[in-house]
This record gives C-alpha cells, structure tokens and sequence, in this order.
C-alpha cells in the first residue's frame, strides 16, 4: 500500500500557463528503498506534454531507479507517479489502492517507451523486424502497416538503408538509432532515455544526440538522463540535477548548467569543464 497515492485524484500541481503543454508526468515525493538503502528520498518531479527535460545527477543518486520506476520495472514504496494522468503500478477504488495485475501493468508500459545504455536489439531479426517486432506481437497490427510504419521510422532515425541488416553488422551508433525507432513504433506518449549514448565510442554520439534533438523539436515528450551537457544546453525545456535520491535543483538549463545555486551542483558540473 502507498501513501500519498490515497490523497488526491488527480496530481495537484497547477499548472503554469506560461509554459507549453499540461503536465504529462506528475511524480510526488516518491520514495523507494532496497532493503536499508533509501535510493529515492522524496522526488517531486513534472514533465510536462512536448516537454524535454534532463536528469543530471553523479552515479548512484538514483536516476535509472526513477526511471524504472515510470516504466515499472521497480515498484515504489510511498508516494505517488502519474502519466497520462493515470496512477503507475496501481489502481485505486473507494478508498483503496491496489497493485494493477499483470495486464493492465502491460498496457500501461505500452505508452512508454525507454531507450537504455546498452541497446538490446533481438541479435537474430532484422532492423526492420525489430521495430515491426512489437507493434506485431503486442499491439496486433496488420503486417503491411507495421512494416510501413518501421520503414518511416528507420527514414526518421535515418537508417532507410539497413532495413534488411542485422544488428551485429551496424555501429553502435546505428544500433542505438534502431532501439530508438523500435521505441517509437509504439507510439509512446513518453520517452524514457537512461545514458543513451554513454556506452558509444566518442564519435558516434553525436549521430544519435542528433536524432534525440529532431524528435525533441517534433514535441516528443523526453526525460533523459545524459552526462552530454551540451545536449542539455541545447535541447532541454528544465534540467533536473538529483543527488543522494533528492532533487537538489531544477530550472531552465541556464539556471542550473550557468548559475547552478548549491555547491553540489556546481562540484558536479566542474567535472565537465
Ligand atoms: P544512478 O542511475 O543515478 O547512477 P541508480 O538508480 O542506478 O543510480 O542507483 C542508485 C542506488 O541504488 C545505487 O547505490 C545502487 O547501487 C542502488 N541500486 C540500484 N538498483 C538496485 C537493486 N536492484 N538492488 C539493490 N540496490 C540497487
Ligand atoms: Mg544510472
């Protein structure tokens, strides 16, 4: 049972007019534990619809863990993650929340989708079926259209060409650019990216960074966690900068990236100087 999710209906942020869309994510004071180590100390986090947002944080102060958390793969232990203005990982009726059973924990995934590190392409399907994969298999889409689909997005991440290769005859870069297409033929509402290109040999990140910044002006909704600042300076609404499982700062990446206000911020981002 979770705490906070029992409050309110709906998330209760207002909402600034002066900013684009409504609030797409609404994270409140999440809390997560493994075992005796308190990895999330109460996050308070928003996205809002079309929004870029970038987690900046040193190893270990819990930003894979909050994103895993969005997309379920960690439960939290207190209080509370909407997207779509749906509950994540629970469903509440009268007074009650409860777990949400397998198939409705999958049809809540459906509209997020997630790009990791290490990309994890199936080795023995094509690109193209690779990103048919899903949209085939999950959301029963008719071939032909999965195919064109796939084929539009290989055209977006510009990979046309390496339809009919496999995985291990791309670059990392390309194969990143696949993961990412695959990601989208879901036609996620949200996109979660964890390090995307911090397993990328130094000339291929700016290839997929690229991609990132196109979907970014086509009004994806991204949070993305990256140690790429220039990314951020670039293509980033607000950066977020989490330390120790908190949220030490957050604003426009002017504010946190030129005028960081706490010392640990600043310590942080010497390293990239
Ligand atoms: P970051 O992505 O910011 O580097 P993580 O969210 O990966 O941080 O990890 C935060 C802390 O939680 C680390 O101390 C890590 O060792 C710990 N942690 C992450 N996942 C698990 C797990 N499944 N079991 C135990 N500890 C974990
Ligand atoms: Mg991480």
């Amino acid at each position: 049972m979770i705490k906070d999710a029992l409050a309110t209906d709906a998330p209760a942020d207002p909402v600034d007019p002066a900013t684009a869309g409504p609030p797409l994510v609404v994270a409140h004071d999440v809390h997560k534990r493994f075992g005796h180590l308190e990895v999330l100390r109460g996050i308070d986090l928003e996205v809002r619809a079309g929004e870029v947002v970038v987690l900046l944080g040193p190893s270990g102060s819990g930003k894979s863990t909050f994103l895993r958390c969005i997309n379920h793969l960690e439960q939290i232990d207190a209080g509370s993650i909407h997207v779509g203005g749906r509950l994540i990982g629970y469903r509440r009726s009268g007074s009650r929340v409860h777990h949400l059973r397998p198939r409705e924990v999958t049809r809540q995934r459906r509209d997020i989708g997630m790009v990791f590190q290490h990309f994890n392409l199936f080795p023995h399907l094509t690109v193209l079926s690779n990103v048919m994969e899903a949209p085939v298999g999950v959301l029963r889409t008719p071939k032909a259209e999965a195919r064109e689909t796939a084929l539009a997005l290989l055209e977006r991440v510009g990979l046309s060409d390496k339809a009919s290769a496999y995985p291990r005859q791309l670059s990392g870069g390309q194969q990143q650019r696949v993961a990412i297409a695959r990601a989208l033929a879901m036609r996620p509402e949200l996109m979660l990216f964890d390090e995307p290109t911090s397993a990328l040999d130094p000339e291929l990140v700016g290839e997929v960074l690229a991609t990132m910044r196109d979907l970014a002006r086509d009004g994806l909704t991204m949070l993305v966690v990256t140690h790429e600042i220039g990314f951020a300076k670039e293509v980033a609404d607000r950066v977020v900068f989490m330390d120790g499982g908190r949220v030490l700062e957050s604003g426009t990446p002017r504010e946190v990236l030129d005028h960081p206000t706490h010392e640990r911020t600043r310590a942080f981002l010497g390293r990239f100087l």
